[in-house]
This record gives structure tokens, sequence and C-alpha cells, in this order.
């Protein structure tokens, strides 16, 4: 009887992206799952729509965006940070466990974050918890009930109520980590108090000055440290060093994963796209922790990526209400620090990988493969492949267009891009095979699902 409701199509492109290339193919979609890949034009008796030209390519996975919902839901909220993912090609985001309230560091807070999304996913979201001082006794029930991994701060978050951890804390997590293999993320930046802090004021090097490359670097070698001490003991740590800004910190990555450590980094669209010469002083939408460096700093991060020791990127949406970003004084030393930018990752990142003879299945690769194994979602989503979700994007990838305000559908219509020309528009994104939006509107309701690992 099942059957009767099963739906089969199919979608083909002169343009596809399977297993790293691009390729004429033809998609079925049964389900919501990819069923078969067939050469283009194979002739069938159900409805095959082609696109011509358009790329076909895997949703994107963004496992680093700050929802704040429940609690700071005048900050963004699952119905308009899920809307906007949607329109960007995401078709499954990993939601951060701070700025939400409460933070989301035991069961208790994972629930209530469950309760605060009925109706309101657009695509499928999944979910990291959160560990602080006090929440070690119970990580191990927050990863049991089925937070993707956890995350750290090694410096004040700005979040009164998610503290930074200590070494000894660290330690203690990785250890707990290890027995589930779920990856432990660290937000790196140390403070050792070996500088006065600059006045900032308006002052954007002022800024940059505030939060020197050494406090990511020392932090990172401290996470190094770790997770070597923690191998002596037997304990392979999944150590994850999220929105890595300074290229300086590159070669002890890179030799820690040649010696076995499992020691991955992300980066994000904002420290590849843009640089500190080029911000002016009083904007406070370039304010994010840590800062986006030099233009040279921005070039050896590009290597970073091309070499893999820079395994994905992804986008660190983390929104405010336009008063606390200062906008109109130009604060930028009381401004929240976070970008606004989740729709635009895909067109920002394509423009300039592009100019560097980067071809888009490396962008796929870093947008959506990467990060969706990264999730522990490398079964299911990522990539085009029978057995998959049927999440896909149609990608023009010659279209140019001006980012604009009017365009944005994330909850405050701002960003550091605004006027910016992009080369390639997501002209429509599908989630387990449904058109969920198209030509700039969303379409249907919203069908994403919560994802919650089984353990
Ligand atoms: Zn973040």
């Amino acid at each position: 009887m099942n059957s009767t409701n099963s739906k089969k199509t199919a979608l083909q492109s002169t343009q596809v992206v399977i297993d790293g290339n691009l390729q004429p193919a033809q998609i079925v979609i049964e389900d919501g799952k990819f069923t078969q890949i067939n050469a283009y034009k194979t002739a069938q008796d159900f409805p095959v729509e082609d696109v011509g030209d358009l790329v076909i390519m895997p949703g994107l996975v963004d496992t680093h965006v700050h929802i704040n919902e429940p609690g700071r839901t005048e900050w963004e909220g699952f119905n308009t940070g899920t809307q906007s993912a949607a329109a960007g090609g995401i078709t499954c985001v990993v939601d951060m466990p701070l700025n939400c309230t409460p933070v989301t560091t035991n069961v208790d807070a994972l629930q209530q974050k469950m309760a605060a999304l009925d109706n309101k996913l657009w695509i499928d979201c999944g979910f990291w918890g959160g560990v602080i001082p006090e929440s070690l006794d119970d990580l191990d029930e927050l990863i049991k009930a089925g937070v993707l991994g956890v995350k750290s701060f090694t410096i004040h978050s700005g979040i009164d109520d998610f503290p930074k951890v200590e070494a000894e804390h660290l330690s203690q997590a990785i250890e707990i980590l290890a027995k589930y293999n779920v990856p432990y993320l660290i937000h790196a930046e140390l403070d050792k108090q070996e500088q006065e802090p600059p006045q900032i004021g308006d002052k954007y090097q002022s800024f940059l000055l505030s939060r020197p490359k050494s406090w990511e670097n020392d932090a990172i070698d401290m996470m190094i440290d770790l997770a070597e001490k923690a191998k002596d003991k037997g304990v392979l740590g999944k150590i994850h060093i999220v929105h890595l800004s300074s290229a300086e910190a590159l070669p002890a990555i890179r030799s820690a994963q040649q010696r076995g450590l499992n020691l991955t980094a992300e980066s994000c669209p904002h420290y590849l796209t843009l640089f500190a010469e080029n911000i002016p002083d009083g904007k406070t939408l370039f304010k994010c922790c840590p800062p986006i460096r030099e233009l040279d700093n921005r070039e050896q991060l590009w290597q970073g990526l091309a070499d893999g020791t820079i395994s994905f990127v992804v986008s660190d949406h983390s929104p405010c209400t336009p008063t606390l970003k200062h906008i109109d004084t130009g604060d930028i030393e009381n401004a929240w620090g976070g970008i606004s930018s989740l729709q635009f990752g895909l067109s920002i990142i394509w423009t300039e990988a592009k100019k560097r003879g980067f071809d888009l299945t490396e962008v796929v690769n870093w947008m959506a493969t990467q990060p969706a194994n990264f999730a522990g979602l490398g079964n299911r989503k990522g990539k085009i492949a029978c057995g998959y979700d049927a999440d896909l994007v149609l990608f023009d990838s010659e279209k140019n267009y001006c980012i604009e305000s009017k365009l944005i559908k994330y909850r405050h219509k701002i960003t550091p891009y605004e006027g910016r020309i992009v080369t390639g528009m997501v002209k429509r994104t599908y989630v387990r095979g449904e058109v969920v939006y198209k030509d700039n509107k969303l379409l249907g309701k919203p069908i994403g699902k919560p994802i919650l690992a089984s353990r």
C-alpha cells in the first residue's frame, strides 16, 4: 500500500556534482531519497525535469550557526534562520549551544530547545551541546540525548551563562567525549594577559590589536598539548578548532595532523573573503571574534584550505539586534561580535574560489561533504549518492547579483556584504525531495526535522 504514496521523480542536468566530478546525469528521487543515478536523458515512465545547464549539487551542511532560540529570539530564531539557510542552498544546519537561554549544557536545556522548534524548521537541524565548568557531570547524559558533539570556549564567550573552561576541564571533557567518538569543538582564543587592552572605540585596527593572533595560536597549542597527553593515556579525542582566523596556527595544526592526532579546523567566509586593511572604522557589522585579519593572513588561510589543513567552511552566522550591534553609533568596542551572512556563504565563497582557480566540486566538498562527515551525518547528507537524503540545490554558477538587504530572509536585514557583487545564485533548494525554496520565495510549509543522534 505504501507504494501508492511513493512519488518517483527525476531531475537531470548537464552539470551534476557526483563523487567530486561535475558531469551530465539524471538523478531519481523516491520517498525523499536518491534511488538511482543514471546517464543524462535516460528514458523513464515517470516525470523527469531537465534543468539544462543549471548545476545540481548536494544541499550544503552548515555546522556552525547560532539560532539563539529559545531565549533570544529577538536576535534570530528557528523560523527565520532556517528560511535564510534554505535560500542560501543550505539543507542542514547544526545549531550552537549558546546565545539561546538556557544554554544547551544539559538534557533539560536540550529538551527546551526541542520544544521551541515545532513547525519552524524549513530545513533539517542538528544540535551541538556545550561544556562549561559546572556542566561536566551532565556531559554523558547530554551526549546520550543526541547532541552531535559539544563546544567549549577557552575565553569569555560574550554570554555570562556560558563561561570559559580551563585546561583541567578540557582534559576531563576529552576523556568523556572519546567514549562516544564525538567531536569537541573549541573556540580557541587564550588571553595570557600579556598586553594591556588597547582603547578601541570605533577603530577597527585597535579592535584587531586587542585580539591578536597569539591568542588563537596559544589556545591551539594548548589543545594540541592536551590531545597529546590524552593520546599518551590511550584516549584519542576528536578536537576541532572552530572559525580559524590566525593563519600562523596552520603549521602547528598541520604537524599535529601528521603526527596522527585527530585535530581538525574550519574557517568561515568572512575570514576567507574580507580583510582588515579594507574595513573602515565605525563599521560594527565587521566585528567578530576572532577578528577578520590582514590580507596576507587571508591568503595563507586559502592555502590551508587548499592543502586540507582546514577541512571545511561554515558560516558562524551569529546575529543580534541592530541596537546591540551599535550600528548607529559605530562603537566597535561595545558592539556584539558576530557576522550575519548565513544566506550568502555559497555565493561569497564561490566568487572568491573561482577567481583562485578552484572548481565548484571543491566548494561542494568544503561546504557540504566535509561538514556532513564532521557532524556524523556523512552516511545520509552532503552527497548525491544512492540512499542519501535527496537534499539538493539548483545553482546558476554564472549568474551575478548584488547582495541587498531586501534579499535577506534572516531576522535582521543587515550584513557586512551589502552592496557586494557576487557570482552564483541559488535558484531552488530541495529538502528530502521537496522544493522548499524557489526563485527568492519559500514554498510550502516547514518540513525540516530535528536531528538527534541515537546512542
Ligand atoms: Zn560561533
